[in-house]
């Protein structure tokens, strides 16, 4: 695939991450702007059952996952990990690598360095030094059809946390808010796609609010520039790493 086409990759730890924190603005590139999409998980989440095996479930959100990406025309990757065990490690780093150099993205999304869940903060550690990574060309991994190294490291954004705090309940402001009031019925659909994650989530917490918890988190985002619904980003800034923000001035007037 070539550099030159604008990519957009969002890489987070579990089968509907992406769709609850940043498919409305995936959505926004490939509509507006032909952008290509792509997809992936730390994990297939296969501890998202009380009754089913983890090798049945991760079936299951796998073939979730992938009809959820399917509406953005997008290639789904999952590296294999295990819930509740994404390490900061050779391996999943290896993994994430081949995953940046495949796709070849001109941007990442990945979760808040800081958030409730560990799989999310080390996802997102992994994420932030895989696409450095991926464009040194004497870090190999393990693959068996390794792709070269890619010739830019890519912006990296980071989704909103969970309700938008930090592990102390402290918020996290995010540098801009996008406006998806025109996606979120789509990325309500990418998500309705995870419909056993939706039965385990009401099983194990009592919680039969998994699309309304998704819009009105959007619509509380989307208040603050106000808009009925937005996705709240931050830029990473760090020495190597492109400083340009471009999704801001791509999707924010
Ligand atoms: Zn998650």
């Amino acid at each position: 695939m070539s550099d030159l086409t604008p990519c957009v990759l969002a890489f987070m730890a579990h089968p509907d991450d992406i769709e609850f924190t940043c498919a409305g603005t995936l959505a926004r590139l490939y509509k507006e702007y032909g952008w290509r999409v792509a997809m992936g998980t730390s994990t297939p989440g296969d501890c998202g059952s009380m009754e089913l095996r983890p090798e049945d479930i991760s079936r299951t959100r796998l073939g979730e996952a992938r009809r959820s990406a399917a509406m953005l025309d997008a290639d789904f990757y999952c590296i294999g990990g295990r819930d509740l065990f994404v390490f900061y490690d050779r391996p999943h780093l290896q993994r994430v690598i081949e995953v940046v150099r495949t796709v070849r993205p001109t941007m990442v999304v990945t979760h808040s360095p800081s958030d409730y869940l560990l799989d999310h903060e080390v996802t997102s550690t992994l994420v932030r030094a895989a696409v450095f990574c991926a464009s040194c060309p004497n870090i190999f991994t393990d693959a068996a059809d390794p792709q070269p190294a890619t010739r830019f490291v890519p912006h990296v954004y980071y989704a909103d946390p969970m309700e938008g705090h930090d592990i102390f309940g402290k918020d996290i402001t995010p540098d801009f808010v996008v406006d998806i009031t025109n996606t979120i019925d789509l990325k309500e659909q990418m998500l309705c796609c995870h419909a056993s994650q939706r039965e385990w989530l009401r099983a194990q917490h009592g919680l039969d609010e998994y699309v309304m918890g998704m819009r009105s988190w959007a619509a509380e985002r989307g208040k603050t520039i106000g808009r009925p619904f937005g996705e709240g980003f931050r830029l990473h800034q760090g020495h190597g790493y492109p400083h340009e923000d471009i999704l801001r001035k791509l999707l924010v007037p």
